[in-house]
């Protein structure tokens, strides 16, 4: 099935907000087995509306909008739509009832005849209440093509498409699309499609593809069958095939991240664990506390950006870090270690190094170390992670993590 995405709306034209809709969608909809062949975005306004939808009419097979689906005189996606598609507006009294009682129990604005514009909707589709705000959306297909439409803020779109927008959209393929995300860390895009590209060639159902995320690379397994349980069967000798292909750099399947695969195998092994970092100014320990549940397994973590910081909080050797220098194993080391005994956790990281665009005269920029200590061992990886700042900063952020769930996974920790 292609697909196009129509966002409608003169705000993101204007640039005032970033069209994340479509990127939410699209991410959802390669996970269905649908092409996304287009993204287009057009203005609160009728006549280029209904030239996009004539253009999106002649090439795709389903058509899904967001925004402008509201009560006030620019939301018209649903009445082009209707007209576009030859159809007639409808009234949908239990629509209109649950705007009416919406706006008694959830503010004390007065209810004004114009919300009732939101209970219109075009002759014979199927209506998906919104029970994230109050414009419902919709769905309907004419002339061999689908269309859904789907309210414009986020956090109203994203729920909507997941529960009224996928169970339509499998409903139409009449077979299930099951899929896995293999996350790899420790290699690249290209590296990992040499290793697979003969056999991503050959495959059909399931079918693999390879997409590159900051500093790492997911691959995704999708196969099609009549039900999940068969589709399932199908993915798994794949998902096999690409572990024993690429090793220790495949760190997960169907996880979000790698902080979260560390935050489970933590819990799971009862382990706790600290950050000390230079270079990453805290990100290790924010990425790792935006995951709820953190806190089971986190002690804390210390920003020691200067040397006087890194040996009063971490107690280290002064004369050490002059002699070796701020940006070497040893400091990361020490920072490691000192990180462990400070907090009094089972293990800690330590990220240290030159995030640029500024050298020290010694180290390239980008010349990174990262630690993780436990009682006994130290561990230190030496990295040359490139020279735009806030990559190198990530990178380093995403190693203190793989050499943690390495360590967790029992696995070498240092290679790379
Ligand atoms: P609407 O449904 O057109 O009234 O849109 C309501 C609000 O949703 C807009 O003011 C935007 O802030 C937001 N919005 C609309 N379309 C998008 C989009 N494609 N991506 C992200 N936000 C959006
Ligand atoms: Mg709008």
């Amino acid at each position: 099935m292609n697909c196009e995405i129509l966002c409608v709306g003169t705000e993101l034209l204007l640039g005032n907000t970033v069209n994340t809709n479509a990127a939410d969608l699209s991410d959802m909809l390669s996970g269905l087995g649908v092409n996304v062949f287009w993204h287009t975005v057009v203005g609160d306004n009728p006549g280029r509306l209904a030239e996009a939808v004539a253009i999106a009419k002649g090439r795709a097979d389903l058509i899904i909008t967001t925004g402008g689906l509201g009560p006030t005189y620019d939301d018209l996606t649903k009445n082009v739509l209707a007209e576009c598609f030859g159809r007639k507006m409808e009234y949908h009294p239990e629509e209109g009832e649950f705007l009416k009682a919406w706006f008694a129990k959830n503010t004390s604005i007065q209810f004004t005849q114009n919300n009732l514009q939101q209970a219109w909707l075009p002759e014979r589709c199927t209506v998906f209440h919104n029970d994230w705000g109050t414009a419902p959306g919709c769905a309907f297909q004419e002339g061999g093509v689908h269309v859904i439409m789907l309210p414009g803020p986020p956090n109203e779109c994203v729920p909507m498409f997941r529960h009224c927008a996928v169970p339509y959209i499998k409903s139409l393929a009449g077979e299930t699309i099951f899929s896995h995300q293999i996350r790899v860390f420790g290699m690249g895009e290209s590296a990992v499609e040499d290793r697979l590209r003969s056999r991503m060639e050959r495959m059909e159902n399931p079918t693999l593809a390879t997409y590159a995320k900051v500093g790492e690379v997911m691959l995704r397994v999708t196969a099609k069958a009549s039900d999940e349980a068969q589709a399932e069967a199908m993915c798994a000798p794949v998902v096999d095939m690409v572990k024993a292909e690429l090793g220790h750099v495949v760190y997960g399947v169907d996880v979000d991240s790698l902080e979260a695969l560390c935050l489970g195998l933590l819990k799971e092994k009862g382990l706790t664990f600290a950050t000390a970092e230079s270079l990453t100014g805290g990100l290790i320990g924010a990425r790792f506390t935006a995951l709820p549940g953190a806190s089971a397994v986190y002690k804390g973590g210390a920003v020691t950006y200067c040397n006087e910081v890194k040996a009063g909080m971490l107690t280290i050797d002064r004369d050490m870090i002059e002699e070796k220098g701020a940006v070497s194993y040893e400091t990361a080391a020490a920072m490691a270690k000192g990180a462990r005994l400070a907090a009094g956790a089972d293990l800690a990281v330590s990220a240290t190094g030159l995030a640029g665009p500024d050298g020290d005269g010694v180290h390239p920029v980008g010349t990174v170390f990262v630690g993780l200590a436990d009682k006994d061992n130290v561990w230190v990886r030496q990295l040359r992670l490139g020279t735009r700042r806030q990559r190198v900063r990530a990178l380093a952020a995403n190693h203190a993590f793989d050499m943690l769930r390495r360590y967790l996974q029992g696995l070498p920790i240092e290679e790379i």
